[in-house]
């Protein structure tokens, strides 16, 4: 049965443990931190950053307010990094549901990235492979999420625990709980009760994020506004395989187009020196 990690931004304190705990068990390197007058760090998703918080400052009518909001793969129903892959690199777990990278067959070509409706691109790309990563594959820990250089990297849903009994690392961590995990039904029956909660609460806008163009998604969200006020498309889409090749013969069109009226300024030149002599 498919799994689902329930986020829930209303319960979230932007602690940010989630976000460790995804760095020590998956044994990735400490971002680079700067300070820029806001909490919000890391910046971005990266090749050793799996889930980060996002701190949204929203200044409504009535009250000020900020809103949280942990960026990471959504583990989609139907991926677009996986359409178009043409390694065939990116599989769904039949377990669990999850999408996963397989490092040994990825070529690194970004094509994931590219065609990812979330966070800017969810798959991203790394080029070294650190010693302390060299020093935990030599002890066995290949499979699942061997590391491989020049390659593309995102949150695996920790398989290696779920399979194990576990939940995955950032959910068990969670203080407040959040975060859950569980059957995908369970989880979006807690996000609906929750949603209702928060109305009689006052919060009109509160809603759960499963968006059904994408197939649904192996996380799923109770936010507190809009899905835009945190930088969620309202109504992703699923790229294909088809719309990469629609995309590549666009640029090459556009490279043509581009390239034609110098070809056309250089030639009547070259007719014109020739004219001369
Ligand atoms: S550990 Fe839980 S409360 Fe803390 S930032 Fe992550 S999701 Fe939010
Ligand atoms: S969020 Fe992006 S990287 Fe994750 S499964 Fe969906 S398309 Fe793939
Ligand atoms: S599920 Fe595992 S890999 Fe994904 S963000 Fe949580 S801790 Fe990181």
């Amino acid at each position: 049965m498919a799994k689902a990690i329930l986020y829930d931004a209303s319960k979230c304190t932007a602690c940010r443990a989630c976000y460790v705990a995804c760095k020590q068990w998956n044994v990735l390197a400490a971002a680079e931190v700067k300070e820029l007058g806001t909490y919000y760090n890391a910046l971005t998703l990266d090749g050793t950053t799996w889930n980060l918080i996002d701190f949204i400052e929203k200044d409504d009518p009535d009250r000020f307010r900020w809103h949280f909001i942990s960026h990471r793969c959504m583990h989609c129903g139907d991926p677009s990094c996986a359409n178009v892959c043409a390694a065939g690199a990116i599989t769904k777990d039949s377990e669990t549901g999850f999408v996963l990278i397989d490092n040994d067959k990825c070529l690194g070509c970004k094509n994931c990235h590219y065609a990812c409706p979330f966070w800017e691109g969810v798959p991203r790309f790394r080029d070294e492979i650190s010693e302390a990563e060299e020093e935990w594959m030599d002890h066995g820990n290949k499979v699942p999420g061997k590391r491989v250089a020049s390659t593309m990297y995102k949150c695996r849903g920790c398989v290696d625990r779920v399979k194990n009994g576990l939940e995955p690392a950032c959910v068990t961590t969670c203080p407040p709980d959040a975060l859950q995990f569980g059957d995908k039904g369970e989880m979006l029956s807690i996000a609906n009760a929750r949603v209702a909660l928060l109305k009689e609460r006052g919060e009109t806008k509160a809603q759960v994020y499963d968006p059904k163009g994408v197939g649904g998604t192996g996380v799923i969200y109770v936010l507190l506004d809009d899905p835009e006020v945190y930088g969620l498309p309202a109504d992703p889409k699923v790229s294909t395989a088809d719309m990469v090749t629609k995309w590549l013969t666009g640029l090459i069109t556009a490279g043509i187009l581009t390239i034609v009226p110098f070809w056309m300024v250089f030639k009547a030149a070259e007719a014109e020196g020739k004219g001369g002599e």
